[in-house]
């Protein structure tokens, strides 16, 4: 997750006070663990990485289990525990799950279409003090309600944000850029000021799950741009007018390197001052986490680098505990995740900006190339940004199911 207003919020205070603060090179002690409880959904949304539907899942983890491995999740450091789906609503033990994190101390987040928050489950939501509930909206009602394959989901998302806003519980908007909704995003903004909500979350298209079967209606590049320079001029003037509006991106860690970017062209003077200290900065934040600072358990108990890793998987909780499948290295794509820098091929070898987003996303590169550690497709910078003269050796994002060709990826032996 890249935290854009922190990054805004820092140079905001900079030009104020004429200091940059020093970048923290301090690891978290363990992973943000996102955790599919439920496969279960009552959607069926076009980009679903978990191509989950209304129906039970057998063989998913009980009560009993999860509350097993949030010990073992405890004891190994985890600091943030995400509830996620499927809906986890739909869970029936839900409640006494995160009830239980709470008490364990964990920050605890909640992922949910919103669909089935009612004046009850409000209630229920805000008695917990969850820390965080993210909501997802990928448009506006028409937009959405498409996406979402549900006439009325919008309002009812729409209406689950007043809820809990009202409750005084901490709300995100989660939107999931494709070519088909990316005209709604200055109107969803627009929607998160007026509804004054606490948070933005735009998630880059990842290609897993259904979210893999429609890659080919993965926003261009260019669009991409587009959406990030308004996103960052958003973030970058409620800095300065010190409002309490947070704006991140995921699934995409060259939203790093264009912050710098873009710092460069909009703001000169202050990129002059300061523009060092902020690549520092992002240098110290990374970029990509998965394998490292995220991990994903799913509701059969498997464990996966990352939600977008299903097809992946390092063992299951039920055989060993989490805490010694993430550090057993003997998997070749979790120890390559770890590695540092990691073995990327092709432009994402030579890039200049590798150590801020650790090669990006390797999900993409994996379902269209066959291979985890080619260039990212999904990368919107171009060769003359990334400092390589890559010529026509870009991998394409071509519709599912048409792979690529290893031949065409450039093999560059890891440093
Ligand atoms: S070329 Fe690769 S490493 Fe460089 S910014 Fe793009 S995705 Fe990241």
């Amino acid at each position: 997750m890249f935290r854009i207003s922190q990054f805004m919020r820092d140079l905001a205070n900079a030009e104020r006070t004429g200091a940059y603060p020093a970048a923290s090179h301090r690891k978290p002690p363990g992973p943000v663990v996102i955790w599919n409880l439920i496969r279960r959904c009552n959607l069926t949304c076009k980009h679903c990485y978990a191509l989950s539907a209304d129906h039970d899942y057998a063989g998913e983890l009980s009560t009993d289990e999860v509350f097993t491995v949030m010990d073992d999740l405890k004891a190994f450091h985890v600091p943030v525990l995400i509830l996620s789906g499927g809906e986890p609503l739909m869970r029936p033990d839900i409640h006494a799950i995160a009830e239980r994190a709470k008490a364990m101390r964990f920050y605890v987040g909640l992922s949910t279409n919103g669909t089935l928050v009612d004046d009850a489950e409000a209630d229920r939501i805000a008695a917990l003090g969850l820390d965080y509930v993210g909501i997802s909206l990928d448009g506006l009602r028409d937009t959405h309600d498409k996406f979402r394959r549900l006439d009325g989901a919008f309002d009812r998302s729409l209406a689950a944000v007043r809820l809990l806003h009202a409750r005084g519980v901490k709300v995100g908007l989660r939107f999931t850029m494709t070519a088909l909704n990316a005209h709604d995003l200055p109107a969803l903004l627009q929607l998160m000021r007026d509804e004054q909500v606490d948070k933005f979350y735009f998630s880059h298209l990842n290609y897993a799950g259904r979210g893999n079967i429609h890659r080919g209606k993965d926003a261009q590049h260019l669009a991409t741009r587009d959406a990030l320079d308004m996103l960052y001029a958003r973030a970058w003037a409620a800095a300065q007018e010190g409002r309490d509006e947070d704006y991140v991106t995921g699934n995409n860690d060259a939203d790093g390197p264009y912050l710098l970017q873009w710092v460069a062209t909009h703001l000169p003077a202050l990129h002059a001052r300061f523009g060092d200290a902020m690549a520092e900065h992002l240098r110290a934040w990374g970029g990509n986490a998965s394998g490292v600072n995220v991990a994903n358990i799913d509701n059969l108990g498997n464990v996966h680098p990352d939600t977008m890793w299903w097809h992946h998987t390092l063992g299951n909780v039920r055989e060993r505990p989490f805490s010694a499948l993430w550090t057993d290295l003997s998997d070749p794509l979790l120890a390559g995740l770890k590695q540092h820098p990691r073995p990327v091929q092709g432009r994402c070898a030579g890039c200049r900006h590798l150590a801020i987003c650790n090669g990006n996303t390797r999900v993409r590169a994996q379902q269209v190339t066959g291979n985890p550690w080619a260039e990212d497709p999904g990368c919107y910078l171009t060769d003359e940004e990334i400092g390589v003269a890559g010529g026509d050796m870009r991998v394409v994002t071509t519709p599912f199911s048409a792979r690529q060709t290893l031949a065409q990826i450039p093999v560059v032996e890891a440093s």
